[in-house]
């Protein structure tokens, strides 16, 4: 009897995905029929300076209404595009469509394209791109790649390069979806903290590099309006020390001030500044 059940129960559940699995695969047959019969649209959503009301650009969005399934949100369809592949030849028609729309509406500002990170790490996607702004005779600078920060890129340094490679095409490049990971900026505002910890990677650069220094400068400006204390880790040299004295860093950590030591070397240290240790 309880087997017997287990074997429905089993059975039902099963039932159950391949109802799901099905929708999905119905889902992407629709889709790539939508993309070979060039049946999506795009809507523009404008972007506008927030004080004089001047449309600043445009971004472009996919839009689907399939016979069968009626309206389909990005929200369903891409990640179905993502997943199969799909997103390929979708995003070189969206690019190629707001390219040829940009044109013919000669704007002065840009139009906006959503890239998937797919499609960045196509070897051939800067010809692509290059070659579709010929083909409208569009400006680069009329054009802007928004690259999601929302899924994993597999191969960080390989999407560095594509983007500096798009961007000496004089295309325009944005992060979109910056603040959506929940391991970055969102933490800082839902996770009960009482400090934040910066990485040592970001110290890198804090001499030389003056964005190294800006991007210290906005973190803590942004945790001091969080009212989250901030410590850095990784000091290693007086420079690196000064440089974030100046930006206003109160607490640090690193081999500057001392490396990791054994308890006794610290009952030492502690007994030279004058602290009183307790004997054993
Ligand atoms: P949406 O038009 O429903 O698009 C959702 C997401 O689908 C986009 O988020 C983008 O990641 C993806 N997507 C759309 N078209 C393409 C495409 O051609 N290629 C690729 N690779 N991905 C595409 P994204 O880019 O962050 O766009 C902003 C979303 O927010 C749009 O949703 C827009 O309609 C919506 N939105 C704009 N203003 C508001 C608002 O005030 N409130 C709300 N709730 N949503 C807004
Ligand atoms: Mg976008
Ligand atoms: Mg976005
Ligand atoms: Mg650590």
């Amino acid at each position: 009897e309880i087997k017997k059940a287990g074997k429905d129960a089993v059975r039902f559940f099963g039932a159950d995905m391949d109802a799901a699995a099905g929708a999905r695969l119905h889902m992407e047959t629709r889709l790539r029929a939508a993309i070979l019969e060039e049946s999506l649209t795009l809507h523009y959503q404008p972007q506008v300076d927030a004080l004089s009301g001047h449309l600043m650009g445009l971004e472009a969005l996919a839009r689907w209404t399939d016979v069968e399934l009626g309206v389909v949100s990005p929200s369903e369809f891409i990640p179905v595009a993502e997943e199969t592949g799909l997103i390929v030849p979708l995003g070189a028609w969206a690019l190629d469509e707001a390219c040829r729309q940009a044109a013919e509406w000669n704007l002065r500002v840009p139009v906006a394209v959503n890239v998937s990170p797919s499609q960045l790490m196509r070897a051939e996607f800067p010809e692509t791109v290059q070659a579709t702004l010929r083909r409208h005779g569009l400006l680069p600078q009329l054009l802007k790649l928004e690259v999601t920060e929302r899924l994993p890129v597999r191969d960080p340094v390989l999407a560095a390069e594509q983007l500096r490679r798009l961007r000496a095409l004089g295309v325009q490049l944005s992060l979109d979806d910056f603040g959506a990971v929940q391991s970055a900026v969102a933490s800082l505002m839902t996770l009960p903290l009482q400090e934040v910890k910066l990485d040592r990677g970001l110290l890198a650069g804090v001499t030389e590099d003056p964005a190294s220094w800006q991007v210290l400068r906005a973190l803590l400006a942004l945790a001091r309006g969080l009212k989250i204390p901030v410590i850095v880790e990784g000091v290693e040299t007086e420079a690196q020390l000064a440089a974030l004295r100046s930006l206003g860093f109160r607490t640090v950590q690193g081999y500057l001030m001392g490396r990791p030591e054994r308890p006794d070397e610290i009952t030492q240290r502690l007994r030279n500044v004058g602290h009183t240790v307790s004997p054993g």
